[in-house]
């Protein structure tokens, strides 16, 4: 997207077209502007839209230009932090909410898929969470044990289970989640758009919104060359948002990943490289994670940003990392890299804010966003139909918080990442 080949890399030579849409023109009325056309968005826009209502959706660049277009299609249940510590932070009662909706949240999108048939290379055999040494698998030993007590399809496999799915023996033992699998990621959000629009959606893409004002109980968006008056604004921006609503954005810490694609592998590498499929991360602290594409790439990220100095780094960790858990790989070429941000929060769980009168915001996944974005736009939607009070929203509403100077500690991360892969961590 926008001549640049490290933005979007593998999934966007890759993604069927995306709908064609244009940029807004005039002056239009509609019940509800959405602002950002990633997973939130498109999920929040297509909700509406089949429910009749009148909605607007508008995008900066392209469909899925933000971390929607660039992540590694990992459809995961819950989040990062043990299912125990979600109701420790948010309470009893909303931690229950997010967790069941959460956990659930591959189900909407395998559903999603189905019911709109969304052309995504959807595979539902499961992701592995591989231990590095004997701590990483006491901990997927007490998160399977957390999940089992809520009765979700997880278990713990053995260090030669592992290494049989896997086709590598470094590691001490993985989790398995029967919840999850993978899609590629760009295609989905394309899906979703397309079928926003067959529902009754207006998609502008190159529309920018710059301004907003409220006068009347009406709010008014300038964006590109047009106006839109809305009842409601939903904005959908998240780690990629700024003006006219930075919050959501500001709060983030926003953490630089890479992903780099080989050349597809021979019949035999694939045939004994996860033959089932799986999306695979570790457990190391600087997380290393892998998946193939439907056409045998090895799809592999790690953090790190591909500019400067960090493209070669990070190119030479990525092939060191590659050969070290496939010894029988050999020469690695890559085919493709690019690389985007993931917004953390400073609890590591999302957030829901209200902006203003009639504007709400999900945002913070925390590297979850393709189930998580699903679920909140429809919680989303729902909410500003009436269907959701409040009080029985998955998240309690909260104020913005503002890290301390976060371009600077956004600075650290970027630099440390260079520094470990440079120094061959875990190698
Ligand atoms: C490298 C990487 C790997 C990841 N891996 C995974 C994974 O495996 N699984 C997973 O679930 N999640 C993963 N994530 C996280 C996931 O991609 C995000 O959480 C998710 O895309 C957030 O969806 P969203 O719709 O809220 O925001 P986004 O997808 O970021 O979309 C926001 C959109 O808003 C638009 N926008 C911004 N400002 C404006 C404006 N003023 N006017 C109009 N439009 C605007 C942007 O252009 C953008 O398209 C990963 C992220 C990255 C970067």
């Amino acid at each position: 997207m926008q001549n640049d080949p490290l933005s979007h890399g593998l999934w966007e030579t890759t993604a069927p077209p995306a709908p064609p849409t244009s940029p807004l023109n005039g002056r239009i009325k509609a019940d509800v502007a959405v602002v950002g056309c990633g997973y939130t968005g498109l999920s929040t826009a297509l909700r509406l839209a089949e429910a009749g209502a009148k909605v607007v959706a508008l995008e900066a660049v392209e469909i899925g230009f933000g971390a929607a277009g660039r992540n590694v299609g990992f459809v995961n249940a819950g989040m990062w932090v043990m299912p125990s510590e979600i109701p420790k932070a948010l309470g009893a009662v909303y931690g229950e909410r997010a967790l069941t909706l959460l956990g659930g949240s591959p189900a909407a999108v395998w559903d999603t898929i189905e019911e709109h048939r969304i052309d995504c290379d959807p595979v539902r055999n499961g992701t592995l969470q591989c231990a590095v040494d004997a701590k990483g698998l006491a901990e997927l030993e007490e998160r399977a044990r957390q999940w089992n007590a809520r009765g979700a399809p997880v278990r713990v496999l053995s260090a030669a289970e592992t290494a049989k799915r896997v086709g590598s023996y470094v590691y001490a033992g993985s989790l398995l989640d029967m919840r999850a699998g993978t899609i590629q990621p760009l295609s989905y959000a394309r899906g979703l758009a397309r079928a926003a629009i067959a529902a009754g959606a207006s998609i502008h893409t190159h529309s920018p919104v710059s301004a907003a004002a409220r006068a009347g109980g009406v709010w008014t968006l300038e964006a590109g060359g047009g106006t839109i008056l809305s009842d409601w604004v939903a904005v959908t921006t998240d780690a990629y948002g700024g003006a006219p609503w930075p919050q959501g954005r500001r709060e983030q810490i926003l953490l630089p990943y890479f992903n780099f694609a080989t050349r597809p592998l021979n019949a035999d590498l694939q045939a004994s490289i996860l033959p089932g499929r799986e999306g695979c991360w570790d457990t190391h602290r600087i997380m290393n994670y892998f998946r193939f594409d439907r056409d045998g790439r090895m799809v592999f990220g790690s953090p790190g940003a591909l500019r400067g100095t960090g493209l070669a780094i990070h190119r030479a960790w990525a092939k060191r990392a590659l050969s070290r858990i496939f010894p029988r790989i050999g020469a690695i070429e890559f085919e493709s890299q690019w690389y985007g941000m993931i917004g953390m929060t400073d609890n590591a769980l999302p957030r829901f804010h209200r902006l203003a009168d009639n504007v709400v915001t999900f945002c913070g996944y925390n590297g979850r966003g393709i189930g998580t974005g699903t679920v909140f736009g429809r919680v989303l939607a729902d909410h500003i139909l009436g269907r959701i009070p409040e009080k029985d929203l998955p998240l309690p509403v909260t104020e913005p918080g503002a890290p301390l100077a976060p371009s600077l500690r956004e600075a650290y991360y970027e630099a440390g990442a260079q520094i470990a892969h440079a120094a061959g961590a875990w190698l």
